[in-house]
């Protein structure tokens, strides 16, 4: 038995009569005459009111226990907005169980406080209904995640915190070692490297909820640490994998938001960027990148002469003022185009476009009909290298027709057949697009020894790697893994790590595949994005209990916080001086 016989927030008229105990924080209060107060009590399931005799020295965010019974309230004061709002605990005893200081924000009002604030008395922030609820959102995710992944048969096994660095592309947080002075640990970027052990070990399907951490910039949907879902599978395709992966994600979605999705469609890389100019699409909505190349193919227009011209289409945008318009060239050149041709349709397909001169007839007809514009739009033309074009109409896409976060529902989108390398870097290495263990596409492993004649053709080899996107972010990615050592050692060779690199940083996963390494392909997504998704969240960071800001820092406890000279010693470090 607790102090409590019921929670505020689950009364209801059915208790009418009943002498209950509620213990929680006072929300509001209210004096009615000399005698009389109303307390609004608040716990995790919400709040009540409770009619008490003398209320002198309550304050708000004071902790009670309250004891009275449950009446109905007198009609004339029944509040509709509240669950409870029909009743009330009446002749009610109170007993202070813990007193507060005047609170530094009111807690129904946190919404509007200054974030660092909000983060510096996170827990007064975690009260609101708002971090309430998307925790138990959060909880919930975690726990369909974990019964999807058992009912499926896979093992959760914890993996190392303190390990040597796995290369997901970001910097790695470091620990330094206090037995093995001048050496250090990294804190696991992912679970990759043992994961795939595991595959060798004959775990034969592993998960686990993951912590994982990566030293890089935070943005809305990224902090240092994150948590992930992380599973391998043996013997199995990345078709197989994504069919698990499917249910996981729909079991999830199904719990918070009470509809099941239906199967999660696919669309190639390659796709994605012709039609989207992301990798990532937002499929909420259409206004999708148009070719328009042919229609060029013999301009005299100079600025059209490109490989690639494309267009979209803004409904109804044909009001868009010149100063926008202005802004959003900007932009587009700060994305990395040229210059942005529009063109505005009016009446009879009159059009209006500061380089309509030098468009002919034909061309201009061409752009309307193959956009499908109408009196009212507005187009958007970009012409350079295809992945420039696609690359600043997709970002333009986003910006005039991305709806916000809560509208639209969930949209799923599997994006398969990534390339393998993202680009060529100055030493002429490819850099890949995913991690290194990312088993090429099998028809474009022969392209793999273009290396020395044509290392432009690399950047045309697909991979078996596949990404989760849900409405326009990135869920999560995964790939079928290269299992022979053979071909691991060709793709280190080409990305630049020499052998003797490679035994250093990931000899004791080459070795492992010295002794029956079977075929494995694995996936990972996270649940911070996930849950913000499903709550209407923009920012990973409220359904995050102890996030950190948006410089890295934790309002909270301070961290990072300098260590005294002694552990420093202890560690055999020394500081530099501060760079000026
Ligand atoms: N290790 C990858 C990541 O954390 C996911 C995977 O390839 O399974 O992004």
């Amino acid at each position: 038995m607790t102090m409590r016989t019921d929670y505020c927030g689950r009364l209801s008229s059915n208790d009418i009569g009943r002498t209950v105990t509620v213990c929680g924080w006072v929300a509001k209060r209210r004096e009615h005459g000399e005698f009389l107060a109303f307390v609004d009590l608040r716990d995790r399931t919400g709040l009540i009111q409770c009619v008490v005799d003398h209320a002198h020295e309550i304050r708000s965010e004071y902790v009670l226990a309250v004891t009275g019974v449950v009446r109905p309230r007198p009609d004339d004061t029944i509040n509709a907005d509240l669950a409870t709002g029909d009743i009330e605990i009446g002749d009610a005893s109170v007993k202070i169980l813990s007193q507060s200081d005047p609170v530094p924000f009111q807690i129904d009002r946190a919404a509007e406080v200054d974030e660092t604030l909000r983060m510096r008395h996170r827990y007064l922030d975690l009260r609101t209904q708002r971090m309430q609820t998307n925790l138990r959102r959060r909880a919930q995710v975690n726990g369909a995640i974990r019964s999807s992944m058992e009912s499926q048969e896979f093992l959760e096994v914890e993996t190392p915190m303190l390990i040597a660095s796995t290369p997901e592309g970001a910097r790695d947080f470091v620990v330094p070692s206090r037995l093995h002075a001048g050496t250090f640990y990294a804190l696991p970027q992912s679970p990759q490297l043992f994961k795939q052990l595991c595959m060798v070990g004959g775990i034969d399907r592993y998960y686990q909820i993951a912590r994982c951490m990566r030293d890089e910039d935070l943005r809305a949907d990224r902090q240092f640490e994150f948590s992930q879902l992380d599973m391998e599978m043996s013997f199995a395709d990345g078709d197989d994998v994504r069919e698990i992966v499917s249910i996981a994600i729909a079991d999830a979605t199904e719990v918070v938001t009470g509809n099941r999705p239906g199967s999660i469609p696919s669309m190639t890389w390659l796709d994605a960027m012709d039609n989207y100019g992301s990798d990532k699409p937002d499929i909420r909505f259409g206004m999708q990148l148009t070719e328009l190349s042919e229609i060029f193919a013999e301009t005299d227009f100079n600025a059209f002469k490109a490989p690639s011209v494309k267009g979209i289409r803004l409904p109804g945008g044909g009001d868009t003022t010149r100063n926008r318009l202005d802004q959003l060239t900007d932009r587009a050149k700060g994305w990395g185009a040229k210059g942005l041709v529009w063109i505005k349709v009016g009446a009879n397909g009159e059009v209006n476009s500061p380089v309509a001169k030098f468009m002919s007839e034909s061309e201009i007809a061409g752009v309307l009909k193959e956009l499908d514009a109408e009196e009212g739009d507005i187009c958007f033309i970009v012409a350079d290298k295809w992945r420039r074009t696609v690359h600043v109409l997709g970002l333009l896409r986003l910006e005039l027709g991305r709806p916000p976060v809560n509208e639209g529902g969930y949209n799923f989108l599997w994006v398969t057949d990534f390339p393998l390398f993202e680009s060529i870097s100055e030493d002429g290495s490819p850099v890949p697009a995913h991690h290194p263990f990312t088993m090429p596409h099998e028809e474009d492993i022969s392209l793999l020894s273009a290396k020395d004649d044509d290392t432009e053709k690399l950047l045309e080899i697909r991979s078996q790697a596949y990404d989760l996107v849900l409405n326009g972010w990135e869920l999560g990615s995964g790939s079928v893994r290269i299992h022979q050592r053979e071909l691991q050692q060709q793709i280190f060779e080409l990305l630049g790590i020499n052998e003797e690199e490679a035994q250093a940083k990931f000899g004791f996963l080459m070795n492992a595949f010295r002794y029956g390494a079977p075929p494995h392909a694995g996936f990972a997504f996270g649940i911070d994005r996930l849950t913000a998704l499903l709550s209407g969240e923009e920012n990973i960071r409220e359904v995050i209990a102890f996030p950190k800001s948006q410089s890295g820092a934790d309002p909270l406890t301070e961290a990072p916080t300098e260590i005294d000279p002694g552990q420093l010693n202890e560690l055999g470090l020394r500081l530099l001086p501060p760079v000026t």
